[in-house]
Order: C-alpha cells, then structure tokens, then sequence
C-alpha cells in the first residue's frame, strides 16, 4: 500500500504529528488515545456498500478498508473524535452515514468538468464555490470561491444523514460537506495535502485545534488512516 506521505508532512505542519494505522489493527481499539481522524484519498468504495453494481471504471481498493474505514467513522463521530475527511475520506464519511456516490463523473449526463486533472499535484483544476458561514468557510479564507486541485473520478451523490454540503463547483459537483452537529466535522474533495505555499493550511490547523478542545484529551495525536 502506498505510504500518504503528504498527509503526514501537512499534519506535522500544523502541530500533530500522526500515527497511521494498520488495516490490520482492530478498530475497537484504532483510536483509544488518539484526537483526531483524517481520512485519506484513495480508490472507490464498494458500490455494494451503498447498494450499487459497479461501474466500469471502479478501482477497487485495499482489501478490508473499507469496512475499516466506515467503522472508525461511525466510532469517531459517536465518540465526538474531530474528523477531517480528504477525497476518498469524503466519499467514505458519506457513505458512513448512508449516502450514495457518483461513480463515474465523466459518464454523467451534462458535460461535468474535468475532474481527474493531469499535471502536479498542486495544479489548480476548478473553482469551488464556499457556502459563507460553514465551518470550511472559516478554513479556507476569505472570498467565497477557491482554485483547488482535483484528482477524483467520484463524488457525493445522495447526502449522507447529517451531511450538509459546504462547496460545489461550477458544474455542481460537491466538494466539500461537513457534520454541523458533530464538534469538528469537515470532508473536501479536493487535495490540500498537495500545497506547500501554505494556501489551505487552515484546513489542518483548524482539525488540530479542535483536536486539543476535545475536554478528554488523552494526550495522543492525530492519525491518519
Ligand atoms: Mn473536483
């Protein structure tokens, strides 16, 4: 499996350094001690798991984590566990919670935009559109649209129970939702992982803050998955 080295370099910037986990590790016990979970990119999730054949293009991931992953969801937000959800990590927060995904967007009705751009990681692809006032609204900064990199043949479909969406881009295709309920919920399509410049930095010092609010901090760090 591919070391998510640029997850940790951004998680380390802003003051946490992680811990990955084993899909071999038992996810009763994945986050004892931890304060945070950000979930990385990846491939598809089982269209099974929201009751879908697959399509063509699916790219089929790690055996088992997805389970594991959907798992540590349902446990992070049942346990007040901020989480910060990149890319895949959206798609799988979403279907945690009973949504279904877009699983092919170019095979979509009406011309969507290019979604799987091409180029360095950092290549701006679309414009996002910010929903003033959400929490990724405060993270981001100012103005109500942003340049972001886009690496993602999927996206959210039918929202999962309390997900609201927090971005769009200019063809309507979600990219960014988030739990308001939740102490720190926040899911991007996009890879702010990739910028070194320090443009979406935000983004990971905002999951670290409300990492160390949580009042029974147990003195561990955030992990990515
Ligand atoms: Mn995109």
């Amino acid at each position: 499996s591919r070391r998510p080295r640029a997850y940790e370099v951004a998680a380390r910037r802003a003051g946490a350094p992680p811990r990955p986990l084993s899909l071999d590790e038992p996810t009763s016990a994945a986050l004892d001690g931890v304060d945070g979970l950000l979930l990385t990119g990846g491939d598809d999730v089982d269209p099974a798991l929201y009751g879908e054949a697959p399509h063509p293009t699916y790219d089929v991931s790690e055996p088992g984590r997805d389970a594991f992953e959907i798992d540590l969801v349902r446990r992070a937000l049942a346990a007040d566990l901020p989480i910060l959800a990149i890319c895949r990590g959206l798609q799988v927060l979403n279907v945690a919670l009973g949504g279904t995904l877009i699983q092919d967007i170019p095979s979509e009705p009406g011309g969507l935009l290019q979604h799987d751009a091409a180029g360095p990681a950092n290549t701006l692809a679309h414009s996002v559109a910010i929903t003033p006032g959400s929490c990724v609204a405060a993270l981001v900064g100012p103005g109500e649209s942003r340049g972001v990199n886009s690496r993602h043949h999927q996206a959210i479909r039918a929202l999962g129970q309390g997900l609201v969406v927090t971005g769009t881009s200019p063809d309507g295709v979600i990219e960014a939702a988030g739990v308001p309920a939740a102490r720190f919920c926040v899911g991007v399509q996009w890879h702010p992982e990739n910028f070194k410049a320090g443009e979406f930095d935000r983004l990971f010092e905002g999951f670290v803050d409300a990492c160390r609010r949580r009042p029974e901090r147990a003195g561990g760090s955030p992990r990515p998955t």
